[in-house]
C-alpha cells in the first residue's frame, strides 16, 4: 500500500514525496489503478478524503505519458467544481502534483474579467478547472472547443445541484464527446444524482469511503 505501486510516473512521485504524503488514502488506493486504465469512476466521498489527488493524479500520469499538443481553444481534461474556492484549490494541486510534467493548467471563474481567462485558453491546456457559469459563457462565446477532450470531472455534484447550477452543467455535458473518461464525485447520492451519473458514467466503479 504505496504510491510506488501504484506505478506513477517519477515526476510524480517526486512530488507527493516532496508534499510529504507517505501511502495512499483509501479512495486514492481504490481510485487510482481503475483511472489509470481510463475506467470511469463514481466517487461518494466529502472533502477530506484525499478525493482531489484521487482523480489528479491519475489524470496528471495519463496526461504525462501521453504528451500531445492541446489546439489553441481545446483542452485535454475539464473538471467542473461549485466554488472559485474549490477550483483555484484543485488547480494549485494539479500545479504541484504536475511540476515537472510540463502540464499546462488554469483555472476559470466568475467575478473577474474574462479577458486574461480567453488569453489562457487561446494556449490550448492539457487541463482546465472551471466553475460551470463562466465556462459556459465562454462556451457560448465560441472560446472553448471539445475536440480534444479525454477527461471530465464533475466534482461535487451534489452541491453543484444545490447551488442552482444542474442547467448550466447539462449544456456543457451536452458538447462533450462521447467517447471519454467520466469522474463523478459526490458527498451524498440523491435521485437527482444517482439519474444524473447513470446518464454520465459507463461501467462505472463505484467508491465510497
Ligand atoms: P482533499 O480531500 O483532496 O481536499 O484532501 C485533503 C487534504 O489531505 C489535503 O490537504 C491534501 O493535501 C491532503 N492529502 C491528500 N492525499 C494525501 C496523502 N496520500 N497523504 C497525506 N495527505 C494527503
Amino acid at each position: 500500500n504505496s504510491f510506488d505501486s501504484l506505478k506513477l510516473l517519477p515526476e510524480i512521485l517526486s512530488s507527493l514525496n516532496k508534499k510529504g504524503y507517505k501511502k495512499p488514502t483509501p479512495i486514492q488506493a481504490q481510485s487510482i489503478p481503475h483511472l489509470l486504465t481510463g475506467g470511469d469512476i463514481l466517487g461518494i466521498a466529502q472533502t477530506g478524503t484525499g478525493k482531489t489527488a484521487a482523480f489528479s493524479l491519475p489524470i496528471l500520469n495519463n496526461l504525462g505519458s501521453n504528451k500531445i499538443k492541446t489546439k489553441p481553444r481545446h483542452m485535454r481534461t475539464l473538471i467542473l467544481t461549485p466554488t472559485r474556492e474549490l477550483a483555484s484549490q484543485i488547480n494549485e494541486n494539479i500545479e504541484e502534483y504536475g511540476k515537472g510534467l510540463g502540464i499546462k493548467s488554469t483555472v476559470i471563474f466568475g467575478g473577474v474579467k474574462p479577458r486574461p481567462q480567453i488569453l489562457q485558453l487561446k494556449k490550448g491546456m492539457d487541463v482546465i478547472v472551471a466553475t460551470p457559469g463562466r465556462f459556459l459563457d465562454l462556451m457560448s462565446n465560441d472560446q472553448i472547443q471539445f475536440g480534444q477532450l479525454e477527461t471530465f470531472v464533475l466534482d461535487e455534484a451534489d452541491r453543484m445541484l444545490d447551488m442552482g447550477f444542474i442547467r448550466d452543467v447539462n449544456k456543457i455535458i451536452a458538447r462533450l464527446p462521447k467517447k471519454r473518461q467520466t469522474l463523478l464525485f459526490s458527498a451524498t447520492m440523491p435521485q437527482d444524482i444517482v439519474n444524473l451519473s447513470k446518464k454520465l458514467l459507463v461501467k462505472p466503479k463505484k467508491v465510497e469511503v
